[in-house]
């Protein structure tokens, strides 16, 4: 900061000696001319006094007749051939001082006296002689009332000068005559005169105006430092709360398995599905991974949050594993998953035959983990294992060619960066092209990711890509939305007939009817004993305990307590049962379950409960009304409770299940938190209903 203020200063300084010079000079200039117009005005009177040679009265009534008034004039030199005669402004004679050539503008006095000889040459009689005007230096010192205040605002020392360099006089007030060396000066050359002007910037000038900018450069270089080091802090306080939230979030469960499919390029079927995780967040509704997938790995919530994504698509999609037996499913896995000594267990545990079966999963890890040999291991153990991976972005890090050969991969995802390069069919793509040639000479078929246009399915078909995967095919979506999806493909190719089973709710295709029978049961009389509870001075209502429904399962389906469990664990993936407050999955345990109510099954699994929001919104709905709050008034808004007691009337069913239903319609945006930042509470609390 130091370095860079004292060549800022340095800049500056220049810049401002620069001008001042040349205001100076600018201001010697001016007065230059005035006296040159006096003298020609007294040289226009001079022929009548063709016998006037030397000082004397003719000289005198020749200055008052030509009015000069200038108190400048010191005195009138008058040049002959060889002789030189001086005289007062009075018109007495005085020694001459000194002869020059009258070509010289500008001199020094003989006497050491700084004076400035202003010239004009005339032709002032019959003989010709030469007049000249020797100046006072005050010539050159503006008046306080003139406008030339930078000579005493100037900063710099400045001195009138001869073209060879003569002082001449100093300019300005300089009673500040201190003779500390110049440092930095700036010269400026009349192109009228003779002269030049030059100003000196003095070294202890320049050292205190180097202290203040030095000050005001520490200054400001701490300021600076405050901001980065409060923006720092607030990146981190950001990111901190990310992190909470996230973790709230994955506490509270709410992060969800979307689908996007995979078509088959060759036949337009579709071949698979990614499984991509997306935040059902209560307050902001469906956010991407964009926002949350990298704080998450930094943390290592991602390992947790994959977890209940994995299950809940793997216990979500076995029904349509069932239906359509051709069909593979992929998984992300990151570099911090992959480390996980448990990972192996945990993939054993979630994809079952009763799931989906572990040849129909494929792990899609970057290229990055293909080159580090610790994870080389684990990925090759895995195989070993009977899991297929895949190389996903592939292009964008620096694969091992090596490992590429050596292993046997299932799949190449080819990174949306290279498709997107595809704007014509007919222009070709030399680095996509060439990734292609090196897949096909490995025999590893690919999938283009991101395919958008026509044009870039075409492309990739000519070129023999296996498979696409992108936005001109779907978009991600929830499972229930697959199903429908999948349902309207097979409309499409008339060989397989969709087999929908109609859902709970009515309008949601809830596939698995085996897991909705269980439900049934468990909720109808001779199901569970579901009542209100107390725990901790809290009640939960309309609950169950988690062991005594095991107990009941193995009774009445005749499994054993690993199954009835693993049953319980499958209608808690599906949303059809889920702990009193989201926080555990489920146990064996003496903790407090809730199951779905039909329209909660419905919008758990289905497409929304937009049913539910018409006719709240409708005529026989919540009343809106004006409220108060503190100060402020609130048009058109219901309190949390009226919604809750609106939702159970009309619904009959507990205010607990009200709540979540409420709950549910803000996630869809049904409802809105007056200021738009509360979650939906069954309180005083004031809601619109959008
Ligand atoms: P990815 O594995 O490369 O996933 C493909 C991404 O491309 C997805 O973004 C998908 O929505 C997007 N995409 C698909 N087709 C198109 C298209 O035609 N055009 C465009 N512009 N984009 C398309 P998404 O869902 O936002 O996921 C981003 C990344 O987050 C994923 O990249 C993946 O690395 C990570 N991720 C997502 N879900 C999970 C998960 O469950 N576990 C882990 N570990 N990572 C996940
Ligand atoms: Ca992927
Ligand atoms: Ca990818």
């Amino acid at each position: 900061a130091t370095t860079l203020a004292s060549a800022l200063l340095w800049a500056h300084l220049s810049a401002e000696a620069r001008r001042e010079a040349i205001s100076a000079l600018r201001f010697v200039e001016t007065r230059m001319l005035d006296i040159e117009t006096e003298m020609l005005r007294l040289g226009e009177g001079a022929s009548e006094y063709a016998s006037w040679s030397e000082c004397g009265p003719d000289l005198a009534r020749l200055l008052t007749r030509a009015s000069i008034t200038s108190t400048l004039v010191k005195r009138y030199e008058l040049m002959g051939a060889n002789e030189a005669n001086s005289c007062r402004p009075d018109g007495r004679a005085i020694a001459p001082l000194l002869s020059h050539a009258p070509s010289e503008r500008l001199a020094l006095n003989s006497t050491g006296e700084i004076s400035t000889r202003v010239t004009a040459t005339l032709r002032f009689d019959s003989i010709g002689r030469d007049i000249s005007a020797v100046l006072d230096a005050r010539a050159f010192e503006p008046k306080q009332q003139d406008h030339d205040s930078w000579l005493y605002a100037s900063t710099s020392h400045l001195t009138l000068m001869s073209r060879d360099e003569n002082p001449l006089a100093v300019l300005g007030n300089d009673d500040d005559s201190d003779a500390s060396p110049p440092v930095l000066h700036a010269v400026q050359t009349s192109s009228r005169f003779d002269v030049m002007v030059v100003a000196h910037i003095e070294r202890s000038r320049f050292v205190a105006a180097t202290r203040r900018w030095v000050g005001a450069a520490i200054g400001v270089t701490w300021l600076l430092l405050l901001v980065g080091v409060m923006l720092t802090w607030r990146r981190a306080l950001v990111r901190t709360r990310l992190y909470h939230r996230i973790a709230r979030g994955l506490r509270r469960r709410e992060f969800e398995p979307f689908v996007q499919p995979i078509m088959d390029l060759r036949t337009g079927q579709c071949a698979g599905a990614e499984i991509l995780m997306r935040w059902a967040h209560p307050q902001r509704g469906i956010v991407g991974p964009a926002e949350f997938i990298e704080e998450a790995e930094r943390t290592g919530l991602i390992v947790g949050m994959s977890d209940l994504v994995m299950t809940r698509a793997a216990h979500r999609l076995a029904p349509i594993a069932v239906r359509y037996p051709d069909l593979y499913f992929s998984f992300n896995l990151t570099p911090l998953q992959l480390a996980q000594p448990q990972l192996p267990r945990r993939l054993e545990e979630i994809f079952t035959d009763d799931t989906i079966a572990r040849d129909r999963v494929l792990l899609e890890l970057t290229e990055r983990e293909f080159i580090d040999p610790l994870a080389l291991n684990r990925i090759t153990t895995l195989q070993s294992n009977g899991w297929r991976v895949a190389i996903d972005d592939f292009g964008t890090g620096h694969s091992s060619l090596a490992s590429l050969e050596r292993m046997t991969i299932d799949r190449l995802k080819i990174d949306r960066a290279f498709v997107s390069t595809i704007r014509d069919e007919t222009v070709s793509r030399p680095v996509l092209d060439s990734i292609i040639d090196l897949a096909d000479r490995l025999r590893l078929p690919m999938i283009a990711e991101g395919v958008e246009t026509q044009a870039q399915w075409d492309y990739l078909a000519d070129r023999g890509v296996q498979y696409a995967q992108g936005y001109l095919i779907g978009r991600p979506m929830p499972i229930t939305a697959f199903v429908e999806w999948l349902a309207r493909q097979d409309q499409l190719t008339p060989s397989s007939v969709p087999a929908v089973v109609p859902g709970i709710a009515g309008d949601a295709n809830i596939p698995d009817v085996a897991a909705q029978r269980l439900w049934n049961a468990l909720r109808t009389p001779g199901g569970l004993d579901i009542r209100d509870r107390m725990f901790h001075l809290r009640t939960y209502t309309n609950c169950f305990v988690g062991r005594e429904a095991v107990d009941w399962i193995v009774q009445h389906q005749r499994v054993s307590r690993a199954d009835a469990v693993r049953m319980g664990q499958h209608l808690s993936a599906l949303g059809l049962l889920s702990h009193v407050v989201d926080e555990h999955d489920f146990e064996d345990a003496e903790l407090f379950y809730c199951l779905a109510t039909p329209r909660d099954a419905g919008v758990a699994l289905g497409p929304s409960a937009a049913g539910l929001s018409a006719l709240l919104r409708g005529p026989q709905g919540v009343s809106v009304t004006q409220h108060t709050r503190g100060l402020l008034r609130h048009g058109d808004c219901a309190t949390g409770k009226a919604i809750v007691t609106w939702i159970a009337t009309s619904l009959r069913v507990s205010r607990d299940t009200a709540t979540r239903l409420a709950l549910q319609l803000m996630r869809e945006g049904a409802i809105r938190h007056v200021y738009d930042d509360k979650p939906f509470t069954d309180s005083r609390a004031l809601y619109r209903v959008v």
